[in-house]
C-alpha cells in the first residue's frame, strides 16, 4: 500500500475510516506515498499535546497559537476531532496531494495544520 499507517484506522468512527480507507485507495492509484501518523486519540493524549509549545498562562486562557512556538494542536481535550475518532493526520512524501484529494473527496482540512483531516461538520455528530 502507497500510504502506511493503516493501523491508526483502529478505534474510528467505522463511516469515517471507511471513507479514509476510499482516500488511500485513491493515493495509490495515483502512486502518492505518505503515512498515517495520527487517528483516534484520548483525551489524555489530547492534553500532552496541547501542552506542548505553550506556557500554563497560555493552557489556561487557550490562547490560539496556530503552530507558532512549537505548538501542536489549537484544540484543548474534546475540542479536536480526534477524541472522537472523527479525523487522522497524514505525513509523508506526498503530504500535500494526498490532502488536496481528500478535500476534493470531501473531507474537512484545516489551513494552518497540512496534516489534518477530518469528516466534515464532525462537530455536529458529537454535539459540539
Ligand atoms: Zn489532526
Amino acid at each position: 500500500m502507497a500510504v502506511s499507517g493503516t493501523s491508526y484506522l483502529y478505534g474510528l468512527w467505522p463511516p469515517f475510516s471507511e471513507a479514509v480507507r476510499y482516500l488511500l485507495a485513491y493515493a495509490s492509484y495515483y502512486n502518492l506515498e505518505g503515512s498515517i501518523v495520527s487517528g483516534l486519540r484520548s483525551l489524555q493524549e489530547q492534553a500532552g499535546l496541547y501542552a506542548q509549545g505553550r506556557t500554563q498562562s497560555e493552557i489556561l486562557n487557550r490562547v490560539s497559537k496556530r503552530g507558532a512556538g512549537g505548538s501542536v494542536t489549537d484544540a484543548p481535550p474534546g475540542s479536536s476531532a480526534h477524541n472522537y475518532g472523527l479525523a487522522v493526520d497524514i505525513e509523508g512524501r506526498d503530504q500535500a496531494r494526498i490532502i488536496q484529494l481528500a478535500r476534493a473527496i470531501g473531507f474537512g482540512t484545516v489551513s494552518w495544520d497540512p496534516a489534518h483531516i477530518e469528516w466534515p461538520g464532525w462537530q455536529n455528530l458529537v454535539g459540539r
